[in-house]
């Protein structure tokens, strides 16, 4: 048998994204113990590195090895016991799988929906609370991959404590490419994921909990059903000591550092503005092409588009043909954009200029294939346009 040997695709999908070289070198760093001082610095380094990425203070913030879905079943199972009431804002895939996660730790599952393209309503999530009355967690999604929407996280935090509750949000797909500053906005619990807007290899999650989420967690009355990811647990070996609970991913580690030091070189503020700029030149390409997005405008996400495809038109057959001609992944619609959107993320190491203009034209050139009339270069020119207005 021959070694592995995959041929390189440009991925501007949902996730994974794009990984910057020096990030896969990293990984080829010598493995370490989990009980190597050497290697308790680095993890030191990332905890820190981590902190400022999600711009907290938090004692309780480190990786976690699984993929984003890890960080999800540790802020559900940690914070959930049986019988507890907990809020879900719906609309999207990953909010119903925050749900079907939390049912199976006997949480009593309440869902504020919303028409799939748009945010949680903060209005209508205080009156749900209010009329739940003792609700022990609400959880969003910021960045919903599902419908590129990213919620407006502003008074989700003071609504949920006006209730006692603690606010849980999924940072998988925002982290790293748009704000999320946990103690400004009060969040008790974030997690997030390796590969998408920070541009790191899969693997890893990452979660940070408050001072009083950490409290729900200590004075829990039944043990959490998770033990590979009991919070307490791992905290006695990430951060308070070192006492052995599972072998540290160490490669990952130093791909998680390396890719959060990107991140952080860089500046929070620089890196949010660069995928703004070019999830701005692509809404302007798309437009351009006759085409829209599945979110409304006003909350549309600047690392995951859904962009909708024209009537009559499959879009699991545009994906397929952006793959067979131009080696360029997408994503594909999910739920009631199943066959209508393509997904298109630009996160991370994958939001770049370069990467807007080859999936523009790659899109005309697709749909133009199928018959479908778009002026030449209609999308790539307004793509164009727009960061040179950006720039003034
Ligand atoms: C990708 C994603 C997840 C799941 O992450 P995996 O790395 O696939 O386990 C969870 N939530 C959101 C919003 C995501 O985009």
């Amino acid at each position: 048998m021959k070694a592995v040997s995959p041929i390189p695709k440009l991925l501007l999908g949902p996730g994974p994204s794009e990984v910057h070289p020096s990030v896969y070198q990293a990984l080829a760093s010598p493995v370490l113990s989990q009980m190597d001082p050497d290697l308790w610095t680095i993890m030191d380094e990332t905890v820190e590195l981590l902190r400022d990425t999600f711009q907290t203070s938090n004692p309780l913030t480190f990786p976690l090895p699984g993929t984003g879905m890890a960080g999800m079943e540790a802020a559900v199972s940690n914070v959930l016991e049986p019988g507890d009431t907990f809020v879900v804002g719906s609309g999207g895939f990953f909010a119903d799988r925050i749900a079907e996660l939390a049912t199976r730790s006997g949480a009593n599952v309440v869902k504020v929906d919303v028409e799939w393209g748009r945010s949680v309503e903060p209005g209508a999530l205080e009156a749900k609370l209010k009329e739940l009355g003792d609700v022990k967690a609400v959880a969003v999604v910021h960045c919903e991959t599902s419908t590129g929407v990213l919620q407006p996280l502003g008074d989700l935090a003071a609504i949920a404590h006006a209730r006692d509750a603690l606010l849980i949000v999924d940072t998988v797909a925002s982290l790293g490419g748009a704000d999320v500053p946990v103690d400004l906005l009060g969040i008790d619990v974030a997690y997030s994921g390796s590969q998408k807007c920070l541009g790191c290899v899969p693997g890893l999650s990452m979660v940070t909990l408050s001072e009083r989420a950490a409290e729900v967690v200590n004075t829990r009355k039944t043990v959490s059903t998770s033990w590979y990811l009991d919070v307490g647990l791992l905290k006695d070996y990430w951060i308070t000591g070192r006492k052995y609970h599972h072998t540290t991913a160490s490669s990952l580690t130093y791909a998680l550092h390396q890719a959060l030091r990107l991140v952080l070189d860089e500046g929070l503020p620089a890196v949010f503005a660069r995928h703004e700029a070019n999830s701005r030149a692509l809404r302007s390409g798309v437009d351009a092409m006759g085409l829209s997005m599945a979110a409304s405008e006003d909350v549309q996400s600047p690392t995951v588009h859904a962009v909708l495809m024209p009537d009559g038109v499959d879009s699991n057959q545009v994906r397929r043909a952006l793959m067979d001609e131009h080696r360029i992944e997408t994503g594909g619609g999910l739920g009631i954009f199943a066959g209508r959107a393509i997904r298109i993320g630009l996160m991370g190491h994958s939001s770049r200029r370069a990467n807007v203009l080859s999936v523009l034209s790659a899109l005309e050139s697709v749909l133009d294939g199928m018959g479908y009339e778009i002026a030449a270069s209609a999308g790539v020119e307004a793509a164009q346009r727009s960061w040179m207005s950006e720039t003034g």
